[in-house]
């Protein structure tokens, strides 16, 4: 799309949201509902775009991508009554007689930037939660996984006015003439370099963002555990789209005393999902492309390779591996994997694994597996992080009921559930005050003396 039709398009969503039709509460179920039908009509067709962009496997990609937003536009459609309703609060004795609330306000026009990653989820999760607030919507897929923005560019034109939801597809410069726009609300999904970017080009008109961003998210290993379980939600959690997953924990800190054998039934696990050879197994997901598939393959040169290694560049394959003897300063801890290489670090003292994590930004999530519960609030206690999961991988983001984002450098803002809907809502303040009196006392000339005038001010 030329940049002159950007500016066009975003100048018609502007149009459009002005007549008011989106604040109408009936107008957005209807839309949602619409949204809902168009993904189940091309379920077919995003299941094969997922195929075709990562070597998804039907199960993931409609666990994770479909089956997740038709969920939230569930959930939103079944609240939207009570998310909407303006919420009362108390009015100080000063404006006694009148009344104060807090109403939720669209911005206006969203823009929805995602990721490759999980490419259908990651724009249409957000876009329920816009649609619910009563926005307009633009969204840009990222152009890393094509199949799946031409099927997103179909299903919305099929679905909604141009000028309510659109979708503009391309890549940076697509991306950026829309940054330039002043639109009311940016929702970005990325890397922490783009976040900065985004958020530059945000600053210059002054649009609020939410920024969900990567980063390093550690997951520590005590010694008193559940070593079956613990070692099957690890693999999962890694090797889970071949840990190109914006949570998945990129690197193990774990108790020496069972590190050795953590290893051998991470294997274990591996094997059970992927059978032996996982080039052959249809549930492993390949690299999204060559210059990613060439940066992990360089980031095994260093430490131990305790188990995988294989890569074959023609497949974009990685298999799932394991690294060992690694220091905490080696390459593959300086940025986020966003690969199947799970490095694994080993701890002597609790003290010493939290150190290590505080010396690194604050990560997107974090995950701690002990059954000693004061091991597990020590680590609550002391470390900070988007979200964290106790005893599993990647489950704190599933649910709805908690606000899923980063802090620091891993994003800020976070969505699902109400958060979306909150997110995507300016909160009015309101006071309503009556005609019945007029407390002449605060208006100049100040006839009361100033003690009097203090004791006033605490009624307000
Ligand atoms: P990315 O930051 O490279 O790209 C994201 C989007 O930004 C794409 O649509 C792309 O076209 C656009 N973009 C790229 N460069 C730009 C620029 N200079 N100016 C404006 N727009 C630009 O991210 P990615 O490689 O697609 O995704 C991987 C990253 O996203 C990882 O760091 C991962 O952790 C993170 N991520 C975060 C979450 C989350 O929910 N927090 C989810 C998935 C992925």
């Amino acid at each position: 799309m030329q940049n002159e039709e950007i500016v066009k398009l975003v100048e018609n969503h502007k149009k459009f949201y002005t007549t008011g039709k989106t604040k109408n509460l009936s107008f957005r179920i209807e839309q949602l509902k619409k949204l809902k039908s168009a993904i189940e009509k091309y379920e077919d067709a995003i299941l094969d775009a997922l195929e075709k962009d990562l070597s998804k496997p039907a199960h993931e990609s409609y666990a994770s991508e479909i089956g997740f937003v038709l969920n939230e536009i569930d959930y939103m459609i079944k609240k939207i009554h009570s998310f909407s309703k303006p919420k009362r609060v108390k009015t100080p004795i000063l404006y006694w007689g009148g009344s104060s609330y807090i109403i939720p306000e669209p911005y206006g026009v969203a823009l929805i930037i995602g990721p490759w990653n999980y490419p259908f989820q990651l724009l249409m999760s957000p876009l329920a939660g816009a649609m619910a607030a009563g926005n307009c919507s633009v969204l840009k897929p990222s152009e890393l996984a094509p199949h799946v923005s031409s099927v997103i560019k179909t299903l919305v034109c099929d679905t909604f006015e141009t000028q309510y939801i659109s979708v503009v597809e391309g890549s940076v410069e697509a991306s950026t003439t829309l940054l330039q726009q002043k639109v009311d609300y940016i929702f970005f999904t990325g890397g922490t370099r783009v976040g900065k970017v985004v958020m530059e080009a945000a600053a210059k008109n002054l649009i609020p963002v939410t920024l969900e961003l990567g980063g390093k998210s550690p997951c520590i290993v005590d010694k008193d555990i559940h070593l079956n379980y613990t070692a099957r939600r690890i693999a999962w959690g890694k090797f889970l789209n071949a840990g190109q997953t914006c949570v998945a924990p990129d690197y193990l800190l774990v108790h020496k005393d069972i590190a050795e054998k953590l290893c051998l039934e991470i294997v274990k696990s591996i094997e059970e999902f992927y059978g032996k050879d996982p080039l052959e197994s249809k549930h492993y997901v390949r690299i999204i492309n060559e210059k990613h598939f060439d940066r992990l393959v360089r980031l095994l040169d260093e430490g131990k390779i305790f188990y995988g290694g294989q890569s074959k560049r023609e497949e974009r394959y990685i298999s799932p591996t394991i690294i060992r003897d690694l220091s905490f300063d080696s390459l593959i801890m300086q940025d986020e994997i966003f690969g199947p290489l799970l490095p694994v670090i080993e701890y002597q003292t609790l003290d010493e694994a939290i150190e290590m994590i505080n010396r690194k930004p604050k990560p997107l999530a974090l995950y701690i597996f002990s059954k000693n519960k004061k091991i597990q609030d020590k680590v609550l206690e002391e470390t900070s992080s988007g979200g964290v999961s106790v005893n599993d991988t990647i489950s704190h983001i599933t649910t709805k009921f908690l606000p899923f984002g980063g802090v620091g450098e891993s994003g800020m803002g976070n969505y699902h559930g109400r958060a979306s809907f909150d997110t995507f809502s300016h909160k009015k303040s309101v006071l309503k005050n009556t005609f019945l009196f007029d407390a002449k006392l605060k208006y100049p000339p100040y006839t009361i003396s100033l003690k009097w005038f203090k004791k006033l001010l605490k009624l307000v």
